[in-house]
């Protein structure tokens, strides 16, 4: 190279200082696709709370209830006020009660099939 190509060469890096990462970086059209091959976003999959029957994130406490593993973990009453307190309860009692109805329910139309 002529000690002018050389110069060139500098003011070409200062004006563009990523050109040269470009076409070290570059990859085939193969190596970009198959990289992004696993980039596809998977639907998330819920659990079903066991005490309320709500859907909840698997081993992440139940946001409505505050239960995990079949004990309370988290009062969420406690930051409510009177009114929401009593809608609350009133919502979580009747989830009880349809789970206990369907328990009764389920077993006697099995007894029955069987
Ligand atoms: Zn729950």
């Amino acid at each position: 190279m002529s000690p002018d190509a050389v110069g060139r060469d500098e003011d070409f890096q200062k004006l563009f200082p990523n050109e040269y990462m470009v076409i070290r970086m570059k990859h085939t059209k193969g190596k970009r696709n198959r990289v992004r091959s696993h980039h596809a976003l998977r639907a998330t999959h819920y659990a079903v709370c066991g005490h309320c029957g709500k859907e909840v994130l698997p081993h992440v406490m139940c946001q409505n209830c505050g239960y995990y593993a079949g004990r309370q973990v988290v009062d969420v009453l406690a930051k409510l006020d009177k009114k929401e307190r009593k809608k609350k309860e009133k919502e979580l009692h009747e989830h009880e009660e349809e789970a206990a109805d369907k328990g009764k329910e389920l077993s006697a139309e099995e007894l029955s099939h069987k």
